[in-house]
């Protein structure tokens, strides 16, 4: 498969790597929206957040908490931002799932460029439908 993170992963292609272990990585963007902006990836593949399992998703998740508080430290940074990109309309570029970490800084860039408004009969039919399709996986959730 074509894909540049598992290259990183597989040392085929270069990254400014900050974190190893047997089961992930976490690298510098070549690309960042701000300094030591990083990704952190299960070093399998997996195409998004839903895809990745479970059990993986949690250790990179605590993975990901960790490095976040080790770079706010590092860059004393005043806070963060930790996102995922899922879809093409979402941002994503690359089809290896990954968090980002953003470091940021008093002042530096918005991060929401929009709001919307909803009026009431709105908010409460966005609800309803999200509402029904979560009770259908309840059983998922609950074990
Ligand atoms: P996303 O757009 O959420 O899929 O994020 C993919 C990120 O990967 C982008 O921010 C890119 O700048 C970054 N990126 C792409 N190729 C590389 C690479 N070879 N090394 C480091 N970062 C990369
Ligand atoms: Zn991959």
């Amino acid at each position: 498969m074509d894909c540049i993170f598992c290259d990183i992963a597989e040392k085929i292609s270069e990254a400014e790597i900050i974190f190893e272990n047997e089961k992930f990585l976490a690298f510098l963007d070549i690309n960042p929206v701000n300094y030591g902006h990083t990704l952190v990836i299960p070093k399998k593949h997996y195409d998004n957040f839903l895809t990745i399992p479970a059990t993986e998703l949690e250790e990179l998740t605590r993975l990901t908490q960790y490095l976040s508080g080790a770079i706010k430290r590092a860059l004393k940074a005043d806070g963060f931002n930790v996102i995922s990109n899922n879809g093409i309309t979402a941002g994503q570029s690359v089809f290896h799932f990954h968090f980002h970490i953003i470091p940021r800084f008093e002042n530096d860039f918005h991060m929401r460029p929009r709001t919307i408004e909803y009026n009431t009969s709105e908010i409460e039919s966005y609800a309803e439908k999200i509402k029904e399709s979560i009770s259908k996986y309840e059983g998922l959730l609950n074990g």
